[in-house]
């Protein structure tokens, strides 16, 4: 490393403030090319570089591609492995690389070698945010030894300045890239009807939109019409909207009762904040076209939240994007012009979070088709427990569909029909009357539950919503299973107080009163993301600070959340406290100390309290099988999580549609271990259920029956079907049934024996789900 001083430079300090206002400008005037070009040249210009390039990672190939060069074209390469040539290196190391003169180090060389041997110097620093590779920040220069230690500091300065900006532009790039480059996906013709995954049962049919995150810029597009729009419009399309928030909010209140407060907490605020709603005035007071001031100043503060290091923050540009659409879309139409809008819209979408879906709720979604795997579990039981038809698709051209093409979702049976014959929609509206017709015959179940010969099962109700609570009880379920306590903390945008979790928590034990409920504790990290909590990333999360390890390295939460239930708890009569994703009996005593000393605690503050909860836990590892007998021992109750038991068991990832074939519930270890884990629990005297997917599946009943599963805890919407199928089965035959699977090894065997018509005769289960007719 050189540190002569070769050519002239400028103050670095200027760099800065510079790059200051062009970060401000990315999302207003700038495309990204341009942003990307500019920084660039501001770069070159700074340090009295000849050259100076941006290259952006591509995570899918490992490779790095140059995305913006100032001075001559390049003849040279413009994708770089990682690792190869100066560049490379630097990525690879995270570390910057300045070499005097490059021809010196042949094995850096990262371009062909050049044929004028123009430049001799090169610095490269890389652009990441702690482990994630960015790209990286090159300059060069004609002259030998150019570069010095100060300039590698202003360029890594540059480099973590400019960092959070060009994340955000190769987000952008990379949506363009996807949807231009590589192998066109092909356009769907009219009337095609594609296959696809069902996450969430339902009928839909609606235009379709393609969901963008962060990507709702086009929406601040100029139209021709805009010019047109008087101040006065802005002020109706201000009023319209505040309206429209009003009366979201008072719909949220009943479908989402523990976060209506809160989801429009930012738009409220906004709407009223002086130097946003007021800039706007002011600027189209002062002659600004209305549609121009409403993006001049979105995008300024876009750009502000945009440039925080905290995740949280950044999020909150989609309240600002949505606030903005809004007002646009009411301006628009207060002016009359037509604008397409995400309102009642069947939506397409290549990644989702919990979060997202409160944003589609809010615009009154029909319906959701997934492309390419990109959710999480908890996508899925939110839809459903809002009751929104969500499919997953593993065709990428839908994310290219048409904006407003129709498109039927018949999330029954997992097809996708885009631009449909009116035929079909007919028959589809008719056999959906029908569907709810029969459905409110089958709110007829009775209060208790019996098998064939007379054996009394006991359904719950898994609730991850309070909204769900008065359906459970119409639909006379005995108690809650599951409460998954972490819907309220994944739809927020900041931690809930211990004050709001007592609340949401006294709400759901005076709706059941009488009744038992399982409250689980915290079951977040994996694949349920808390936008707010700035983790760090992790390369396997579902193997990493996940659930009951994350509450137990974070005692000041697990504490405000135990504290909120056994405060709530104090009028319930059957308390029963479960932990997630426990893996040895010394987790299980570690959790419970930490109950028993917030009992203690309160006792102390004489807070009237839930004094004798039951504690017990969940069974989603494999490696609490072979404890189980001392784990009955210290547990109150059990309660399987089948969901999280398969994919641990079998190693595959519950969501990944790429390899659901492997994710097989009626695997033998799957079985042997299940029949174990329920014969140790009930020998012991020890309650057990089973609240995982497979609770709820018909073709499963006989097998759990048959080992001695007497509660299931399900969606409330199972409960009359799972009563029904129940009552026709007996306890000999599923016994025998459950003692032929366990005996066979393959899973081809007992996939034989399950598809077997003679069984379902035998259960009077004939055609039903999973059944052949
Ligand atoms: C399970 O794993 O089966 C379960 C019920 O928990 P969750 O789906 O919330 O992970
Ligand atoms: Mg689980």
């Amino acid at each position: 490393m050189t540190r002569t001083k070769n050519r002239g430079k400028c103050n670095h300090l200027h760099l800065f403030s510079d790059m200051n206002e062009l970060t401000a400008l990315l999302v207003s005037t700038l495309t990204v090319d341009d942003f990307l070009k500019h920084s660039a040249e501001m770069v070159a210009r700074h340090l009295g570089a000849q050259v100076c390039s941006i290259y952006l990672y591509d995570e899918p190939s490992g490779e790095l591609y140059l995305a913006a060069s100032t001075g001559p074209e390049t003849s040279g390469r413009t994708r770089i492995g990682v690792g190869e040539g100066l560049v490379g290196h630097c990525v690879s190391q995270l570390k910057p690389v300045c070499e005097g003169i490059v021809d010196r180090s042949p094995s850096l060389v990262h371009f062909e070698p050049d044929p004028e041997n123009v430049y001799q110097s090169s610095l490269v620093v890389p652009i990441h945010r702690g482990p994630v590779r960015i790209g990286a920040l090159e300059v060069r220069h004609e002259k030998p030894d150019a570069f010095d230690e100060s300039d590698i500091m202003a360029l890594l300065a540059a480099s973590s300045q400019l960092g959070t900006a060009i994340e955000n532009a190769r987000m952008i790039m990379d949506m363009h890239r996807d949807g231009g480059a590589g192998p066109e996906p092909q356009a769907i013709p009219p009337g095609t009807v594609l296959r696809a995954a069902i996450a969430s049962e339902g009928y839909a049919y609606a235009p379709a939109a393609v969901y963008r995150k962060g990507g709702a810029q086009h929406l601040l597009e100029p139209l021709p019409d805009d010019a047109a729009l008087t101040p006065e419009d802005f002020r109706m399309a201000l009023d319209a909207t505040s309206e429209q928030l009003q009366a979201l909010q008072s719909g949220f209140a009943r479908r989402l009762p523990e976060s209506a407060s809160l989801i429009f907490t930012t738009h409220f605020m906004m709407l009223k904040d002086e130097s946003f709603t007021g800039r706007m005035i002011r600027l189209i007071e002062e002659g600004t076209p209305p549609a121009r001031a409403l993006s001049q100043v979105a995008s300024h503060y876009t750009a502000l939240l945009l440039s925080s290091p905290h995740e949280y923050i950044r999020e909150k540009v989609n309240d600002i994007e949505d606030l903005v659409f809004r007002i646009m879309r009411n301006m628009r139409k207060a002016g009359h012009h037509d604008a397409s809008s995400g309102v009642n819209r069947i939506m397409v979408a290549g990644r989702l979070f919990p979060s997202d879906i409160l944003r589609l709720v809010a615009d009154n979604v029909q319906g959701i088709i997934l492309v390419g795997g990109g959710t999480t579990a908890h996508v899925s039981i939110l839809s459903r427990s809002l009751k929104i038809p969500l499919l997953m698709s593993e065709r990428d051209e839908l994310l290219l569909l048409p904006e407003d093409t129709p498109v039927l979702m018949d999330a029954y049976a997992g097809d996708i029909y885009v631009n449909p014959p009116q035929k079909i929609v007919r028959q589809f509206r008719e056999r959906e009357k029908a569907r709810n017709m029969a459905a409110r015959k089958s709110t007829d179940v009775s209060a208790q539950t019996r098998t064939k010969d007379g054996v009394r099962v006991r359904l719950l109700a898994n609730i991850n919503l309070l909204s769900e609570v008065p359906l459970a009880r119409d639909l006379k379920a005995e108690g809650v299973g599951l409460y998954r306590t972490e819907f309220p903390f994944l739809i927020r945008s900041a931690f809930p107080s211990e004050t709001e979790q007592y609340l949401i928590y006294k709400r759901l034990f005076d709706e059941m009163k009488g009744r038992p409920v399982i409250i689980r504790t915290l079951d977040v990290g994996g694949e349920k993301v808390l936008p707010y909590l700035d983790a760090a990333p992790e390369a396997n999360p579902e193997l990493g600070l996940r659930s009951i390890r994350f509450l137990l390295s974070r005692r000041d939460i697990f504490a405000a959340q135990v504290r909120a239930i056994l405060r709530a708890a104090a009028d319930a009569c059957d308390v029963r406290i479960m932990f997630p994703m426990i893996s040895s009996l010394d987790e299980f005593l570690e959790a419970r100390q930490v109950v028993l000393e917030s009992l203690d605690e309160l006792s102390r503050e004489q807070v009237t309290v839930c004094d004798k909860p039951s504690i017990g836990m969940m069974i989603e590892l494999p490696s609490v099988v072979e404890i189980m007998e001392e784990l009955s021992d210290a547990a109150d109750f059990f309660s399987i999580g089948t969901n999280d038991f398969v994919q641990y068991m079998l190693a595959v990832d519950r969501a990944n549609q790429r390899v659901s074939r492997y994710y097989a519930s009626h695997h033998p270890s799957v079985l042997r271990g299940l029949k174990r884990i329920v014969e140790i629990a009930r020998n012991k005297g020890k309650d057990i259920s089973i609240c995982g997917e497979m609770a709820h599946e018909t073709i499963h009943l006989p097998f759990l029956l048959g080992i001695g599963i007497r509660r299931f805890s399900v969606d409330p919407q199972f409960l009359p079907r799972l009563q029904e199928s129940i009552s026709r089965i007996s306890l000999d035959d599923a016994r025998e049934y459950a003692e032929i699977l366990l005996s066979r090894p393959s899973l081809k065997d007992i996939q034989e024996i399950m598809a077997d018509r003679r069984w379902a005769e035998r259960f009077g289960l004939q055609g039903q789900a999973g059944y052949r007719e």
